[in-house]
């Protein structure tokens, strides 16, 4: 026992972008005997999960599941549709962009960043006069994320097809949508995106651990074509298997599954329309207080058109070391953690301590937003961090006029 007053004990609310709050059905659901991997109900149900996580992508194509995180989907998906030697090009505006791009740089692929800075939205220009200037089209593939969880924009995704289909360039559209998928509207076919990745902890409510990529019959073509893919990563019998565990090339992640079955059920019970236009209400509050708070202090969403804005995380910044202080304040005395900033600043330089984010993805509703700006409201207050005031009234309104 200490003599130090804290208001933590109760439930832990993890407000970071991922992995997110796992709802109980889910972690119930997962509390399942080992079951049997040759027959029965487990072998039953992966089919329907495969149906049910193509309607939340929004494709009547392929999926592959992969026991994997999404560093891991990265590899997956260039790996059964590009070579050593083959040219990408990377429209970069964040952390993850970067990390896909150096993914496939060590992955022997030749990679051309067009980068137009962090949180800032893509360069078409620059991408346009990279596709053009590859008369011979070498370029195979066009890597780009769309929610960047770093500095929390949310880009145009139709935009790139429609520069892809404006030159007549034959580069595969691959999108990264860990952080958006289940949150964000996004729609794979009608986007004409050719390989979309998503992982199990953001949107989809599950734990990290299982990892999935939709591919459509020009991305099937290119796999195809290749001399060689590593059978781990190869997507064709995972998405179409002859028996069982070609699923999961192996074991299948028996409680994984069931818990994700869970958790589609959840996000098809509600409709996947209506778990977009949640996100994005709550999004709304978020920013409501935080532009409030912005009023009267140096707080700042580092997305400033809120057009651009994601509604699955949203980054911030305070002066340094206030972001920092604010968090661990946040998550001593209240429970509540905030996500660390993921600047392209080093950790260690004292900038670092500036930024931080909100994670408001998958099993999020209004009462837990109102307490994460609460919480936010309260260790600005105890932090003697100047703020303006009125921000939790702000998004309040936001609920209320949107319900
Ligand atoms: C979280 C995230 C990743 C990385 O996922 P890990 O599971 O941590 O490997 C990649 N891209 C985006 C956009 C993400 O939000």
């Amino acid at each position: 026992m200490t003599d130090i007053i804290s208001l933590a004990a109760g439930m832990p609310y993890l407000a970071i972008p991922g992995p997110s709050v796992v709802p109980d059905q889910v972690l119930r659901a997962m509390h399942h005997h080992s079951s049997n991997i040759y027959e029965g109900p487990l072998v039953d149900m992966v089919p329907t999960i495969a149906q049910d996580l193509k309607r939340v992508a929004r494709t009547d194509q392929n999926v592959a599941i992969y026991i994997s995180n999404g560093h891991g989907l990265w590899e997956a998906s260039l790996e059964n549709v590009t070579s050593v030697g083959d040219q990408v090009l990377v429209a970069g505006n964040g952390r993850f962009s970067a990390g896909w791009a150096e993914t496939a740089r060590k992955l022997g692929r030749v990679v051309d960043v067009v980068d137009s800075g962090m949180a800032t939205p893509w360069d078409m220009d620059g991408l346009r006069a990279a596709l053009v200037a590859d008369e011979p089209h070498d370029i195979k593939a066009l890597l780009a994320v769309h929610v960047d969880t770093s500095g929390s924009i949310r880009n145009d995704v139709p935009a790139l097809r429609a520069l892809l289909d404006e030159l007549a360039h034959p580069a595969l559209l691959m999108m990264d949508c860990i952080a958006s998928m289940g949150c964000e509207t996004f729609e794979m076919d009608a986007w004409g995106v050719d390989v979309a990745i998503t992982a199990s902890q953001k949107g989809l409510m599950m734990p990290p651990g299982l990892g999935f990529v939709f591919f459509n019959e020009k991305a099937t073509e290119r796999r195809c074509a290749q001399e060689r893919v590593s059978p781990y990563w190869d997507w064709s019998a995972r998405s179409n298997p002859d028996v069982f565990y070609q699923y999961f090339c192996g074991t299948a992640p028996v409680q994984q599954l069931y818990g994700l079955r869970a958790a589609l059920d959840m996000i098809h019970d509600e409709g996947v329309e209506n778990v977009w236009k949640r996100h994005e209400i709550l999004a709304r509050a978020i920013w409501a207080a935080a532009e409030a708070w912005g009023q009267g202090g140096p707080l700042k969403l580092d997305v400033a058109d809120p057009a651009l804005r994601s509604h699955a995380v949203t980054a911030l910044s305070l002066e340094a070391p206030d972001g920092t202080r604010l968090r661990k304040w946040c998550e001593t005395h209240l429970g509540l953690t905030l996500g660390i900033g993921l600047r392209a600043t080093p950790w260690g330089d004292p900038e670092w301590d500036a930024h931080f984010r909100f994670g408001h993805m998958g099993h999020v509703n209004g009462h837990m937003i109102l307490g994460l700006l609460g919480g936010v409201e309260t260790g600005l207050t105890a932090c003697g961090i100047a703020h303006g005031s009125g921000a939790v009234e702000a998004a309040a309104r936001v609920l209320a006029q949107n319900t």
